[in-house]
């Protein structure tokens, strides 16, 4: 007879070796398909046939071992690989942005203490207005509403205040202070990014959050 062992991925063969007799013995050493199994991060089945010599028939085949890599798997979608790289440019491009948000106005007023404490909007008129008096911030847009809005109406007297907050700071940033810092932080323990590098969010995500990412089934 004929033994080989036969080592294939999702059914192709990657690697072929023959069992060597020894007296009624047919032995082999599994280090003939060390490298392979190292350089293939996906499952594989290492099976055995036995083979007639002349023919080279196929007599018996057995499966002998599945050779299984701990899979990756995303938590927040179920996407999953053999391969850390993809379980990392999938969380990259997937999830990412979404452990990631802009500082609020009074964070960002930690690096910058001329910031307003608050940017208010006109509900008549739609004009942006600062708040810059830490003690009294809304003195300048009621003053506004009172005195010189050309929509309010003053005709019975006060008008009555009426304005929004503005906490979005793309919105501050587009209407009122072309320079707010883009500053962002992590949703997840609130650490400040300086740096708008995608790359460098990633690299805090995995560092200090990796656990809430992936895990080996
Ligand atoms: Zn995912
Ligand atoms: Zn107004
Ligand atoms: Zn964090």
């Amino acid at each position: 007879y004929n033994f080989v062992a036969i080592l294939e991925a999702d059914g192709q063969k990657l690697q072929e070796a023959k069992f060597i007799r020894k007296g009624i013995i047919y032995g082999l050493l599994l280090n003939h398909f060390y490298d392979t199994i190292n350089k293939n991060k996906e499952a594989l089945a290492l099976g055995a046939k036995i083979l007639s010599l002349k023919e080279n028939r196929l007599l018996y085949e057995i499966k002998v071992l599945d050779i299984a890599p701990p899979l990756l798997r995303c938590k927040l979608c179920g996407f999953a690989s053999y391969e850390r790289e993809d379980i990392i440019s999938h969380i990259k491009q997937v999830h990412l942005q979404k452990f990631v948000e802009p500082l609020t106005l009074e964070e960002l007023r930690e690096y910058d203490s001329n910031l307003p404490v608050k940017i208010y909007k006109c509900s008549y008129c739609g004009l942006y207005v600062r708040g810059d008096d830490p003690s009294n911030p809304t003195t300048l847009i009621c003053s506004h509403i009172e005195e010189y809005c050309p929509k309010a109406d003053r005709s019975k007297g006060l008008a009555k205040i009426m304005f929004r907050v503005i906490t979005d700071t793309d919105e501050i940033r587009k209407n009122v202070i072309p320079d707010l810092p883009r500053f962002r932080k992590c949703k997840l323990c609130r650490k400040h990014f300086k740096n708008p590098n995608e790359e460098e969010h990633l690299k805090h995500m995995l560092e200090v959050h990796e656990e809430e990412f992936y895990l080996y089934e």
